[in-house]
């Protein structure tokens, strides 16, 4: 399974632009995530209030982050669990590996997690020899395409639900089955994998927080399958990172009131739940083994750094869904596991600037992303600040580079300027009037939009433009 898109952005947005089946999945999903965020949003008093709550309750959390880590571990410990902690994506791999080598694991059921994509788990398992089995639907649909996942709450989000039916052909059996609804494909899945959830040893999950004062793990889903991989298998491993502990309950409160209304737009995700250790004497049910790894990679490094705000992300993909460029590339043109704005800003971040310098330049910088983010991360900010950070280490080819410097040399010098624009404004009328073609101009932006001709001055246009919207 390919993690990394094939080529540069540039090259893979192109590629996306071009795919007709993924144009058409990704026009079907965009409204739907804007409309039903909208309306849950709209049924409460003031949501303003709620993310205020759910920000504090972050940026606390962050502040006291190496006692709450402490505090946790103590609580998991104490309800019966232990914690692991892995400083690299490779660390975290060996320690999931080697607590399933201790039940003598053969087969493991696996719910949906960021973590684990960002450390290529599934890949290091099966290596290993164990056969592993994603449990959410779109992680299942996407495990079968060999595939990784093009959304953060909706993996295969870039599949048509002709395509998904195609899949479950190729790899069910199924004869000639009606999979036309997607109740029939549900159906196909949700029975294929009840065998799996009974004869699994080990059962591995993500977590949306942790719970410093209780030693929890919030895990929310809306097919419930979290739950059957996390207390069915005898061992229960939560693969996770180290930004997502929160002091209190309140605090995971605050928080869950706006994820689920950000993400799926529902006022609450169908099933939210508190995992605190393992099975105890007269439950009916849980695992005998209970794991919490915590993985760094180095988040711990943003801690103090003007990167920060960043870690207070709660992966609901809202800036995903009302973000111009995601919606018209998907997310496999990002080139790794965190797509859209947060994931421009994320990726270079956890990785190396170098090879993912065209990231913080896919944006329009029309601040959408910003608006609509619960935890109000100034995401356009901090593209700014990677795009910064990537001149000043001369990441950029040289030809962009002398042009930003000469850019930057005519704008202190008002009547060249002046009069440059004026030349330029002449020159896209003259062009805008006689029909000519700049496909090329400027860096193929008008190759998928008109460029249209301005006004008389680029003042008299904004003016023009300003009235229109007041
Ligand atoms: S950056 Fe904000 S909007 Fe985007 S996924 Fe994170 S919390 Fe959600």
């Amino acid at each position: 399974m390919s993690k990394h898109g094939s080529g540069t952005f540039i090259v893979n947005a192109a590629n996306a632009l071009q795919d007709e089946q993924l144009q058409t999945a990704l026009t079907r999903a965009k409204s739907g995530f804007i409309n039903k965020r909208l309306k849950a949003i709209s049924m409460v008093d003031d949501f303003e209030l709620l993310k205020r709550r759910a920000q504090l309750a972050k940026q606390s959390a962050l502040a006291n982050l190496p006692a709450l880590l402490e505090q946790f571990e103590q609580n998991v410990q104490a309800s019966g669990g232990q914690v692991h902690w892995a400083k690299s994506p490779q660390e975290l791999n060996n320690i999931v590996l080697n607590l399933c080598r201790t039940v003598d694991a053969s087969k493991v059921t696996k719910g949906k997690s960021m973590i684990g994509e960002e450390t290529n788990l599934n890949a290091h398992l099966e290596q290993a020899g164990l056969k592993l089995i994603e449990t959410d639907l779109g992680e299942y649909i996407i495990q079968l395409a060999k595939e990784p996942p093009s959304h953060i709450i909706a993996p295969a989000v870039h599949k048509t639900r002709q395509q998904v039916a195609t899949l479950f052909k190729q790899h069910h059996n199924l004869g000639q089955r009606d999979l036309s609804q997607i109740a029939s494909l549900v159906e196909e899945a949700r029975n294929q994998l009840r065998m799996e959830f009974l004869s699994a040893d080990v059962g591995i999950t993500g977590a949306n927080l942790l719970i410093a004062e209780t030693g929890s793990v919030t895990l929310v889903t809306n097919e419930g399958n979290g739950d059957l991989t996390a207390t069915i298998p005898k061992m229960h491993i939560v693969t996770t990172s180290i930004e997502k502990v929160v002091a209190t309950l309140e605090d995971a409160d605050a928080i869950l009131e706006v994820l689920a209304r950000s993400a799926t737009g529902q006022s609450m995700s169908t099933y939210t739940t508190f995992f605190t250790g393992p099975k105890r004497a007269g439950d009916l049910d849980g695992p005998q083994q209970f794991h919490v790894v915590l993985l760094d990679n180095g988040r711990s490094d943003l801690i103090g750094s003007e990167f920060e705000p960043m870690l207070n992300c709660i992966k609901c993909g809202a800036c995903l869904n009302h973000c111009p460029v995601y919606s018209n590339v998907g997310g496999h043109a990002y080139g790794w596991v965190y797509p859209g704005p947060m994931g421009s800003v994320l990726t270079p971040l956890l990785n190396k600037l170098e090879p993912f310098r065209e990231l913080p330049d896919a944006s329009t910088f029309c601040g959408r992303c910003e608006e609509v983010c619960p935890m109000g991360i100034p995401l356009p900010g901090l593209l700014r600040k990677l795009r910064a950070r990537s001149h000043r280490k001369h990441y950029e080819p040289g030809g962009w580079r002398r042009g930003l410097m000469v850019y930057s040399w005519l704008a202190t010098q008002p009547r060249l300027f002046q009069f440059c624009t004026n030349r330029l404004n002449q020159t896209l009328r003259w062009s805008g009037k006689l029909k000519i073609n700049l496909s090329r101009l400027p860096r193929g932006w008008s190759r998928h939009r008109e460029l249209p001709a301005p006004g008389k001055t680029f003042l008299s246009e904004w003016k023009k433009n300003q009235k229109q919207c007041s």
